[in-house]
């Protein structure tokens, strides 16, 4: 589960992480309430307003209305209102959004940490993620901070540090002073870099986050060590024991049908092609859209009903399929194992008329306990819907009615 940056950074700071202070705003008068209060606590004198969506590359993407920057600097208190009004209620474009952009609901105020000082403070790149493959938890760091961090693994590989940590273990002292030193800090900005690491570690275990990525960590002109930016993957399969960070998801955020199946029980991916699916198991889904391409269509989503569907299950997955406009046809891969053909058969029966408009093609291909009687009830309901048995008959189908 992602959340916004105003979010992780209240999180981080629990733990203890130096972040750069900001208060959330809705409106460009909250926005100057948040600036004057940021001047009192921090001193500030100029404020950074910041988008929040939750996608990242703001600083360079554009919103739509006013060709506002999603993270732009306020001069004085008076900027402030009229930059955040040039933001909220806005579409933000960035290269992580997509051409269609994301409406922009909230600002956060920060304080300005880039003052000009004797030397010129500088950017870091940090991320904490699990190594699947290795069986540990691995901080990433770089001095090419600011910078796409994909670049940098492109172009230059070798500035990107990797330190693994085992998780039962814990993350020791002399790990996070090689990633440091590695960093080419020394004197009061080691310091302070050694106790962000062992921080934000501490922040990304106790939340059971599966990723977490700062970019940049700022090093100020006066030594210090902050989170400038903060994304942090919450772990949804962990989320059951965090019921607080549960509470800070945002579904406006999200995909509409992506939500809507998560509440009826299924799991669902909307992808660009022209062939829905409707299948139980995520294995079973996979194959099914290779198949759906080998018959030279392209699925139009990942749809997993579960184990145990049932008329309710499937009628759902139908008007979530059919709310995407490019599906042509619907291809239903059912494997009986728990759930019984005809139960599958009648529900789709069931749906279908329930629904009422349902003009595109559908195929449904049953296999495993009662199949046959299944392909029965299909055949004989008198609906535009399509009966296989075998997999390569359903993609002939599928190919012959789109
Ligand atoms: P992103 O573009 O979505 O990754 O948003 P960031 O939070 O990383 O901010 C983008 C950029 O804004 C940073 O890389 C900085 O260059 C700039 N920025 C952020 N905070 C400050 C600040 O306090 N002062 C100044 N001058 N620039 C800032
Ligand atoms: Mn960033």
């Amino acid at each position: 589960m992602n959340i916004h940056e105003y979010q992780s950074k209240e999180i981080l700071k629990g733990y203890g992480v130096t972040i750069q202070e900001g208060i959330v705003a809705d409106t460009p008068d909250e926005a100057l309430v948040a600036a004057k209060e940021l001047n009192e606590s921090t001193g500030t004198e100029w404020y950074v307003v910041k988008a929040q969506i939750h996608a990242g590359g703001r600083g360079k993407g554009k919103i739509n209305e006013t060709g506002s920057n999603g993270v732009v600097l306020a001069k004085s208190l008076d900027e402030v209102p009229q930059k955040a009004k040039d933001i909220l209620g806005g579409t933000l474009v960035t290269h992580q959004t997509g051409p269609e952009g994301k409406l922009v609901n909230k600002v956060l105020i920060a304080q300005d940490v880039y003052y000009p000082g004797e030397s010129d403070p500088k950017e870091y790149y940090m991320s904490i993620l699990l190594d699947r493959a290795k069986g540990c938890n691995v901080i990433m760091a770089s001095t090419e901070g600011g910078m796409d961090i994909e670049t940098v693994a492109e172009e230059t590989p070798e500035k990107i540090i990797k330190e693994w940590i085992d998780p039962s273990v814990g993350l020791q002292g002399f790990q996070a002073r090689k990633v440091a030193f590695a960093l080419g800090l020394e004197g009061q900005a080691f310091k302070e870099m050694v106790k962000f690491i062992f921080a934000l570690y501490k922040a990304y275990v106790g939340t059971d986050s599966s990723m977490f990525e700062i970019n940049p960590v700022l090093k100020t002109s006066d030594n210090k060590i902050l989170a400038v930016d903060a994304k942090v993957d919450l772990d949804d399969n962990a989320l059951f024991r965090h019921k607080d960070l549960h509470e800070l998801r945002d579904l406006s955020e999200e995909d509409p049908a992506e939500v809507e199946a998560g509440q009826s029980g299924l799991n669902y991916v909307k992808l660009d092609g022209n062939v829905g699916c409707m299948v139980n198991g995520a294995g079973l889904a996979m194959a099914t859209m290779d198949i759906i391409k080998l018959s030279g269509g392209e699925p139009a989503n990942f749809l997993d009903v579960g184990g145990s569907a049932n008329a309710q299950t499937v009628e759902a997955g139908f008007r979530i399929i059919m709310k995407d406009p490019n599906v042509k046809a619907i291809l239903i891969n059912i494997f009986g194992g728990i759930v019984r053909c005809d139960r599958v058969a009648n529900g789709v029966v069931e749906a279908y008329k329930n629904i009422g408009e349902i003009n595109i093609p559908i195929i449904v291909r049953l296999q495993g306990t009662n199949a046959e009687e299944g392909a029965k009830i299909i055949d004989e309901s008198g609906l535009k819907v399509y009966s296989a048995v075998l997999l390569k008959d359903a993609a002939a189908k599928v190919k012959e009615l789109i």
